[in-house]
């Protein structure tokens, strides 16, 4: 999630706060102003086609995987985001990261899937590195149990549950093609189609 709400947040704060620190610019000091205007460079946004195209599988983990990990931690912290997919760099690998408090360390999952759902749901505020401008409430499960792999090929269960089960479901949408627009009522979808037309150049 993004200059947003999923990609981004910090501790004790709530999605909406986190979406709306990570896209103001003012409140950044020029040089991570800067950071952050390099690593958005980096991250594609809505209308190129790759963010609507499934990811595939990753069966090789070698220093070429690692090092895409790696990158993408790095592009995702530059740009203040709490999660970033592969495929929002260009990349069409099963490969997200996050990281939803700042003092914890760049988790990375590999094939990813989703085990388990609660039957509980709930409604937060999104943004997405994506899609500029774009704020929308989407409704998830709170908590999930995901089985994937770590960039070394140990397989892992992640047990999340509020903004970390929401950044993680948010991540595994774009390994599916899908975005937080596919997500939300007509109305929403139709005031962050405005904000988009306004925040991407045509
Ligand atoms: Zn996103």
């Amino acid at each position: 999630m993004s200059e947003n709400p999923t990609d981004t947040a910090e501790p004790l704060v709530d999605d909406e706060e986190l979406e709306v620190q990570a896209s103001d610019e003012e409140e950044l000091d020029p040089e991570a102003a800067a950071r952050r205007q390099a690593a958005l460079a980096h991250v594609r946004k809505f209308g190129d086609p790759v963010l609507r195209t499934r990811a595939r599988p990753v069966d090789r983990f070698d220093d070429t995987l690692r090092d895409e990990v790696r990158r993408m931690g790095a592009v995702m912290i530059d740009a203040i985001g709490v999660g970033l997919a592969a495929t929002q760099v260009g990349i069409l690998h099963r490969v997200l990261v996050y990281r939803v408090h700042q003092q914890s360390p760049v988790s990375a999952l590999v094939n990813p899937e989703i085990e388990w759902s609660g039957s509980g749901l709930e409604t937060a505020e999104e943004g997405c590195l994506s899609l500029p401008s774009v704020h929308v409430d989407v409704e998830r499960p709170i908590h999930v149990r995901v089985r994937a792999h770590d960039e070394h090929g140990e397989p892992i269960t992640v047990e999340a549950s509020g903004l970390e089960a929401r950044v993680i479901q948010h991540e595994i949408d774009h390994l599916d093609g899908v975005l937080v627009l596919d997500r939300v009522s007509r109305s929403q979808r139709r005031e962050a189609m405005k904000a988009l037309r306004e925040a991407l150049p045509a």
